[in-house]
């Protein structure tokens, strides 16, 4: 059911601390962890705690949890020392989405290019 733990899910692991993570930022909602394959000096995934499957289910499904999401993308940029970032939620396999966990990638301490690959 959404929002409940997946016991498949790599995820939901870190959030019960089963699997390690270099977590950067926590709330009563969110999880801010170091990404394992850093594509950029900072790369920091803000996940919600409860588990819903990517962005447009989580929109959905608990909104309120949405903007708290967002809200940390902001918090961990401004942590960070980031004043220009990306936040990239990856959305189905065609889309590199690898995690089905919701999870917003926040990248910065370099240039950007535009259009992404
Ligand atoms: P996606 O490809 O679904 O948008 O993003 C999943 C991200 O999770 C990838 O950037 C990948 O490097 C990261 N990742 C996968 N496994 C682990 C892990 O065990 N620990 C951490 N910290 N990141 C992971
Ligand atoms: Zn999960």
């Amino acid at each position: 059911m959404a929002g409940e733990p997946q016991d498949d899910c790599l995820f939901c692991k870190i959030v019960e601390g089963s699997v390690p993570a270099t977590i950067v930022r926590e709330t009563e909602t969110t999880v801010a962890f170091r990404d394992i394959n850093p594509q950029a000096p900072t790369h920091v995934l803000v996940i919600p705690k409860a588990h819903h499957r990517d962005a447009a289910a989580l929109a959905a499904e608990a909104p309120a949890l949405a903007a708290d999401v967002l809200r940390e993308t902001q918090t961990v940029a401004d942590e960070e020392k980031l004043d220009s970032y990306r936040i990239v939620f990856n959305t189905g396999s065609g889309a590199g989405q690898t995690v089905w966990h919701a999870h917003a990638h926040v990248l910065g301490g370099r240039g950007l290019a535009w259009p992404p690959g």
